[in-house]
């Protein structure tokens, strides 16, 4: 993940660091400072860069126009930290798996991003990325997190002993893939197994058995919106807030696979914290849905783990959201530049 390069200033606390978060579409850039305030951001779209040395090279000349701008010498800014998607081997620093980044294959990302920044360089998985966003703002030290992201896929990204986790071959976290029904007529998943998380709670997993119960129940007892071949998951967590009972216990059952999942990640990691975030968290804390499917997540934790794992564990929501990303890499390059 990293590569340090001594800093010899002891002016450290009024530094800046900068955070790169490259995805398909775009390039999101922050300035952010030692207590982790994001004070520039900036954004480009990724194709029309494309390689990553014209993508370092057009960060750097972002975050040096913007230390002119707040009359900033060059030297304020102490470290770079990159936040990518896909498979990174975190020995090399390659992207082993990506898809929407073409030319990014295969690429010596960390060393690359040294060339263009001579500064203290950090390259990391954007899904460790925003968990280390949460674990740096929660203030949590040397202890440990997982931010799980609900949506059309199921991420998770890990924060163990205070630093991001990728695992020997940067598939640590996949929990998404992790198998929670075992008969033969588990389900299929989109990676070619079966049985795993995603197929069941993501969203594909929610509305095949939306559709499931339509069948069950007839078409008369559900409204347009769940009827339509356009159904998302955020009306049926707007009906379960009418009232639906049947949207409420599918929201109940998503709650429970999420719950076995955690649990079975508890067991393994024994994380003080836990983040539920993304599209897929219904509502979270604003709406009794949302609320009541956190109650639910928390209560099969509980009832799947050895008592010390279920009682010490928070879970809760994310509260970072689209910054996350570029705040966590700036974090981290943070930590790698700390002299
Ligand atoms: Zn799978």
């Amino acid at each position: 993940m990293t590569r340090q390069i001594p800093s010899t200033d002891v002016d450290f606390v009024e530094k800046l660091f900068l955070g790169i978060d490259v995805g398909g579409t775009n390039v999101k850039l922050g300035l952010v400072d030692a207590e982790g305030t994001v004070h520039r951001r900036g954004t480009t779209p990724t194709p029309e860069l494309g390689t990553p040395q014209r993508i370092f090279n057009f960060a750097m000349q972002f975050a040096m126009q913007q230390l002119e701008d707040l009359a900033r010498p060059e030297r304020d800014l102490a470290g770079v930290g990159l936040a990518v998607p896909g498979v990174l081997d975190t020995r090399a620093f390659e992207l082993r798996e990506v898809v929407n980044l073409p030319g990014w294959h295969g690429q010596p990302l960390l060393e690359l991003l040294c060339d263009a920044s001579s500064l203290p360089s950090a390259v990391v998985n954007d899904a460790n990325s925003a968990a280390y966003a949460e674990h740096a703002s929660r203030m949590l030290g040397d202890r440990s997190l997982a931010l799980i992201t609900l949506g059309t896929g199921i991420g998770c990204g890990l924060v163990v002993n205070g630093s991001p986790y990728g695992g020997d071959h940067g598939c640590a976290g996949e929990l998404g893939h992790i198998a929670i029904r075992f008969d033969d007529d588990a389900l299929p998943c989109t990676c070619g197994s079966r049985g795993h998380l995603e197929s069941y709670a993501a969203a594909g997993g929610l509305i095949n058995r939306l559709r499931s119960a339509i069948k069950a129940e007839g078409p008369s007892h559900f409204s347009a919106e769940l009827l339509s071949d356009q159904v998302t998951p955020l009306n049926i967590a707007a009906e379960a807030e009418k009232g639906s009972q049947v949207c409420q216990e599918l929201i109940d059952e998503t709650a429970q696979y999420v719950g076995q999942a955690i649990g079975m990640l508890g067991q393994v990691i024994d994380p003080e914290v836990v983040l539920l975030g993304g599209a897929m968290t219904f509502g979270g804390n604003a709406t009794n849905t949302g609320r009541q499917f956190l109650e639910r997540v928390r209560a099969t934790v509980k009832a799947t783990t050895l008592v010390q794992v279920g009682i010490n564990m928070q879970v809760d929501f994310a509260t970072l959201g689209n910054d996350a990303g570029v705040l966590g890499a700036a974090m981290i390059a943070k930590q790698v530049s700390q002299p």
